[in-house]
């Protein structure tokens, strides 16, 4: 489940809505980095308008470039960022519409993949011996080449018909469905859910409102 965690803002900027800044680093993981990628770029989930992304955030970025399992990362340039920024609005378009890519998606797609060359490698694991792929880069284009081979991943072997946006018109996160009937409808339950449950309640004037959760989404 995604959870997203926001900082405190400080006590002396008055900020009304919302009254907390996202972190750098969101604190819990999709399976899938096009996933996870994608959703570097989001909403307020309050509805404040507020948009935020992580990609301009250094922190964010070293995160990410060793949650693809690099170490480093070249410097980010004016067309990297243009890069990356155009294939995280193709993954959004297309995790969300769950359909073939058309041919333009799918050679955008074989230029990223085309992007880092791999290699196989074996070693010891425990008693016994593993394969692995490596990329021989580690640069952004490797990173785009991980990236766009997440999504290629839950395209080709199904998983992409469990991929869904959040329920909350005001959230722009989108999450993988793992339950078992396929009846997610939060990134994150105690967040998003709670929040549309307060306004029902709301909305129905109800004498006795459950209260939001404190904490925050990031
Ligand atoms: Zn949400």
């Amino acid at each position: 489940m995604l959870r997203r965690n926001y900082q405190a803002a400080p006590t002396t900027v008055k900020v009304r809505t919302p009254r907390h800044a996202p972190g750098p680093i969101p604190s819990t993981l999709s399976d899938h980095l096009c996933i996870d990628f994608v959703n570097s770029r989001f909403s307020d989930h309050t509805g404040s308008g507020r948009v935020f992304d992580r990609l301009e955030r250094e922190e964010w970025r070293l995160w990410f470039v060793g949650r693809c399992g690099f170490v480093t990362a070249s410097p980010l340039d004016a067309r990297v960022h243009a890069e990356l920024s155009d294939l995280r609005d193709l993954l959004r378009r297309l995790l969300l519409s769950g359909r073939r890519p058309d041919a333009g998606a799918v050679a955008h797609l074989n230029r990223c993949l085309a992007g880092a060359s791999r290699w196989w490698q074996l070693a010891p694991a425990g008693r016994g011996m593993e394969l692995s792929v490596r990329w021989s880069d580690k640069g952004w284009p490797a990173v785009m080449a991980a990236v766009a081979a997440s999504y290629a991943a839950l395209l080709v072997g199904g998983g992409i018909s469990r991929v869904r946006a959040c329920a909350n018109p005001d959230c722009s996160f989108i999450f993988y469905d793992d339950s078992r009937n396929g009846s997610r409808r939060w990134c994150d339950v105690a967040v998003c859910g709670n929040l549309l449950k307060v306004r029902s309640h709301r909305a129905g004037g109800s004498r006795r409102e459950p209260r939001p959760r404190s904490r925050r989404p990031s």
